[in-house]
């Protein structure tokens, strides 16, 4: 398999995936509260998105059973949404994809409930940030692996660590296609970026030990630790200036 670039009729469709995931996660941010199921999330997104006339990418994929994925505190992702009820305090991960028009579009971020810690906080702004750098260095003639030490050095700098065993990935009319995006890496290394090429960037950055636990439903990752963790994805297009977000309203 190889790194498909988009042709511009392929990157319309993409914007448009990406705005329903964006659309649909400003909603679930707005209605988010203390008290919820986690359930109710994945009821209000599956609604939304149906009545974007989208569907959601990860119902079904390998047998997954929710529109959403939540991951709650120390659960990384691939949270199953259920009768768990968001508490003052929680960090809750939200992970969504959409598929429109025959493409797709995958966006995460980590919402607080109520008041959290102030480490909680800082590691959620550092995730963001995370991902907003690997952005920021996503031109044409660099490196993929110049993408990933930079979010890997964002997130270290800063005292936390990078998962290693889930990547970001590139995405089009499959949610995983070529290359793997990992959030570590080093500088110069990896396939050249070049034009039209749509990838997920996805850090999930640890408080503590980069290290994960699979959950005993066999969908949700824990870290090892049991330290908090957070997790923001955009997809981007690499243009020929500044990279593109396609996951924005
Ligand atoms: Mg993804």
């Amino acid at each position: 398999m190889s790194i498909i670039i988009k042709s511009e009729r392929e990157i319309a469709a993409m914007r448009q995936a990406g705005r329903i995931v964006a659309t649909v996660m400003k909603m679930l941010k707005l209605y988010l509260r203390a008290g919820m199921k986690t359930k109710e999330l994945d009821m209000l997104a599956a609604k939304e998105l149906e009545k974007l006339g989208a569907k959601a990418s990860f119902k079904g994929y390998r047998g997954f059973p929710a529109s959403l994925c939540v991951s709650i505190n120390d659960e990384i992702v691939h949270g199953i949404p259920g009768e768990r009820v968001l508490n003052d305090g929680d960090i809750v991960s939200l992970d969504l994809g959409a598929i429109y028009n025959g493409f797709q579009g995958d966006g995460a971020m980590t919402v607080a409930v109520g008041e959290i810690s102030s480490q909680a906080r800082k590691l959620v702004k550092t995730t963001e940030g995370a991902l907003m750098a690997g952005i920021a260095v996503a031109y044409p003639g660099a490196r993929l692996g110049d993408v990933s030490a930079t979010i890997q050095d964002y997130a270290e700098s800063r005292g936390f660590s990078v998962v290693r065993e889930y990547t970001g990935h590139g995405i089009g009319q499959e949610m995983h296609e070529e290359p793997q995006v990992p959030n570590f890496g080093r500088l110069g290394e990896g396939p050249e970026l070049k034009k039209g090429m749509t990838l997920a960037l996805e850090p999930m950055v640890n408080a503590g030990d980069w290290r994960t636990r699979l959950g005993n439903d066999h969908w949700v990752v824990f870290t090892a630790d049991g330290s908090l963790s957070a997790h923001f994805e955009h997809t981007i297009l690499v243009t020929d200036g500044e990279p593109e977000v396609l996951t924005v309203a």
